[in-house]
């Protein structure tokens, strides 16, 4: 295994710290990639990696995932993110889950954690026990779905603007792949606005009853990405626009909740190629973070409404200045995002 700093995903992160406790079984990493703007934080993910390397590559993808979407949303927060290696069971057992929390701990409040993938609000609680070093506990916000969702919206109302000129949503046709959490918000709050509604969930029931109660249609999963639209909003799966899902889309923007939408990054151009617009995930989806995080600098309500309304803006920027340079959406945020957090 070649050393961290040889790994392609290291992009000088501030630390790297790798904890073994031999008497729980813990095995964990914590990647601290900026303290730029303040505390790292990020989420904890349980998962079973194929081997430890894999774990490592994970946290300093993610690390550095969220120091831009920190940065981006305006949070006085770094990036950060801890992986713990599941076995192949997931067992997760308490006294595990108690000596993660003294290793986040251990850090001082450099890092602070939440919840992510595997780790349920219960275990947060738990870690909570035993250290302060943890954000968006169900008492400090909860459920972050419905925030996200709002951001959403709104980016999806400022990418009508930019791609199609139009401030007024009434029969603006917009296709949302996954009605979940961020999905069936988003839904609820276009239905309220006029625009026309085709969903599509692998739960196709569950599209079918929401399209029926919003005035809309629904279409299977499997067709979402064919369906000729104003703007597609991926909000279920990552990595969705791939060479090919891209080449056939048939719609002038694409807005949507998901994480890591761009299956391999160069499609970013792909979608420019097509003059596609595309709002950077990380900079849409910020809603449901910027509440998580709202006990950084003690935001009340008002504090975390104001900063999910700059959603809309920081994108409106991020367009302007694709339009102007060569560069991508993509490129754009990411350009943005090193300068804030002192790299650019
Ligand atoms: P969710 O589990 O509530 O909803 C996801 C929905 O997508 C489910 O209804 C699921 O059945 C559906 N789905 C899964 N695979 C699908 C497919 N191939 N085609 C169509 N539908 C499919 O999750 P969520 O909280 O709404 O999150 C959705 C996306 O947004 C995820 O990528 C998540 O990482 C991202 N995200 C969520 C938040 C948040 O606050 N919840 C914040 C940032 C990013």
């Amino acid at each position: 295994m070649p050393a961290i700093w040889d790994l392609p995903d290291f992009d000088s992160h501030e630390a790297v710290h790798v904890f073994d406790d031999r008497i729980t079984g813990l095995r964990a990493v914590i990647a601290v990639h900026s303290t730029h703007l303040g505390p790292a934080a990020g989420g904890t993910r349980f998962w079973h990696y194929a081997d430890s390397q894999s774990a490592i590559t994970d946290a300093l993808r993610l690390s550095r995932g969220m120091s831009y979407k920190n940065a981006m949303a305006g949070l006085r927060a770094g990036g950060g993110k801890a992986v713990i290696l599941a076995n192949p069971q997931r067992t997760k057992p308490q006294d595990m889950l108690e000596a993660f929390a003294r290793a986040v701990d251990s850090l001082g409040g450099k890092y602070i954690t939440a919840q992510d993938v595997g780790i349920s609000e219960a275990d947060m609680v738990a870690v909570s026990k035993i250290t302060p070093h943890v954000a968006g506990l169900p008492h400090q916000g909860g459920d972050p779905g419905p925030y996200t969702a709002r951001g959403v919206y709104l980016g999806v109302q400022a990418a009508a603007k930019h791609a199609l000129g139009t401030d007024d949503l009434m029969g603006v046709h917009v296709a949302i792949q996954g009605v979940g959490s961020v999905g069936g918000g988003l839904a609820r709050y276009l239905a309220g606005q006029g625009a026309r509604l085709t969903l599509a969930d692998v739960d196709a029931d569950h599209a079918a009853a929401l399209a029926a109660e919003l005035g809309g249609q629904s279409v299977a999963a499997g067709s979402i990405m064919d369906v000729e639209a104003d703007i597609f909003s991926p909000c279920a799966l990552g990595a969705i626009l791939t060479e090919a899902s891209v080449a056939a889309l048939k719609v002038k923007a694409v807005a949507g909740g998901a994480n890591n939408q761009l299956a391999t990054g160069p499609e970013g151009q792909m979608l420019a190629d097509r003059g596609i617009l595309y709002a950077p995930d990380y900079v849409i989806n910020a809603g449901g973070i910027i509440n998580v995080l709202r006990q950084i600098d003690d935001a009340d309500d008002g504090e975390i409404n104001r900063r999910i309304d700059a959603i809309p803006m920081r994108l409106s920027e991020i367009w302007l200045e694709s339009g102007s340079s060569r560069l991508t959406p993509a490129q754009v945020a990411d350009n943005m995002a090193q300068k804030l957090i002192g790299r650019g």
